[in-house]
């Protein structure tokens, strides 16, 4: 009999492909299933911010997972032969004084320092309606979601490591010391399918509650900016003249179509930002895979030990994925314990 593979990687979404490199990283062996189900990261900004924009306070972890983020996507790029991570800055613009005033408060705060500029900054591209001026943020920037999938598909398939293909989970037989799917035999599954999870029997009970949403892309030769701007909608450039401005929230709609009332609401927001000419060239949409508690689904399955979950990334899976990874990984591998907010076994009674 062939000997097992260690792991069986189900979505290549951020989750997906930040498991791999722990595995890759850890000399252990995998094979990947993706089927094109879910886009929310082919669709992503791509952004990492360490502050939260409406409030100025610290995204939870912040420091933790950028630590881990910016090196791997760094190893990314020499690994690949790609440019995936923009350094850019972010600039916040303000609606009041009082805004500026909030800015001033929170970048003075000893966890905010290091992120928040406390000067007033000037948005110089002159079609951006500033009045109140803005705020710029460090350490910030984009990662480029979808040309890094590309590239890492390219690579999986160049080493056969990767099936496109829909993950049956009724095919699945559980062995005593390993599983098997089709001829494929493994030590382990772990399943990150963002939305997807929905219709996984093993771990649908968790309450991901998924959130839409959208973005256009637009091209705006005038606008002349090569920073992003957060204001009513956040405006990034991607180069050539294009930007891309999102994002919508919709907790109704599952699908992954975009659709007339996102474009309208996000133009509609547009306009109060920026007074230029410009064009619609590309409309997005995707399920971003969120919590109620806004914390991640990291575990394993209380019945079968062979199955594990990487989920619940949210509205910031770039920041958040490789350090998830690495937990879930020591947390299999070597037994060191999760901690209890990122832990499936919170919901307990639930599940
Ligand atoms: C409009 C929008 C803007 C966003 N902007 C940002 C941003 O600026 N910064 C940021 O950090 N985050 C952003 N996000 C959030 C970010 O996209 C998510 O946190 C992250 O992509 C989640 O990654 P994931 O791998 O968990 O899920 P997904 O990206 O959904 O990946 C899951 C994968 O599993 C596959 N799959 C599912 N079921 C199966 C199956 N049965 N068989 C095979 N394959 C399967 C799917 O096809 C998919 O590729 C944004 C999201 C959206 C929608």
């Amino acid at each position: 009999m062939d000997k097992p593979i260690d792991y069986i990687i189900v979505g290549l979404g951020l989750a997906g492909l930040a498991f791999a490199e722990e595995l890759e990283a850890q000399g252990k062996t995998y094979m990947v299933f993706e089927d094109n189900s879910q886009t929310s990261s082919q669709v992503a900004g791509g952004m990492y911010n360490p502050v939260i924009l409406k409030r100025f306070t610290p995204v939870w972890n912040a420091q933790e997972q950028l630590e881990v983020a910016i090196p791997f996507y760094g190893f990314l790029e020499k690994k690949l032969s790609g440019l995936f991570d923009e350094q850019l800055p972010i600039y916040r613009t303000f609606k009041s004084f009082e805004e500026q005033n909030n800015w001033f408060i929170a970048a003075d705060k000893p966890v905010l320092q290091e992120y928040m500029d406390p000067e007033l900054a000037e948005v110089e591209a002159k079609h951006v309606i500033s009045p109140f001026k803005a705020g710029r943020l460090k350490h910030t920037g984009r990662i480029r979601v979808k040309e890094l999938l590309n590239a890492y598909r390219d690579k999986l398939a160049s080493k056969n490591l990767l099936r496109l293909e829909q993950f049956r989970y009724e095919r699945i037989i559980t062995w005593e010391d390993h599983l098997e799917y089709g001829e494929v035999k493994a030590g382990r599954i772990v399943f990150c399918e963002g939305n997807g999870i929905k219709k996984n029997p093993f771990f649908n009970n968790l309450p991901l509650t998924g959130t839409k949403g959208e973005l256009i892309t637009i091209h705006a030769p005038d606008l002349e900016l090569n920073y992003v701007v957060k204001s009513a909608v956040f405006i990034m450039p991607l180069g050539d003249d294009k930007y891309k401005v999102g994002a919508t929230f919709n907790w109704k709609d599952k699908t992954n179509l975009p659709t007339t009332e996102g474009r309208a609401e996000l133009e509609k927001k547009l306009k109060t930002v920026i007074n230029c000419e410009y064009r619609v060239v590309g409309h997005e949409a995707g399920v971003r895979p969120t919590t109620g508690d806004r914390r991640p689904l990291i575990g394993v399955h209380p019945d079968n030990e062979r199955f594990a979950v990487l989920n619940g990334l949210g509205t910031r899976g770039v920041m958040i994925a490789p350090l998830m990874a690495k937990k879930l990984y020591q947390f299999i591998e070597n037994g060191r314990p999760l901690e209890k907010e990122i832990d499936i076994r919170r919901f307990k009674s639930k599940h």
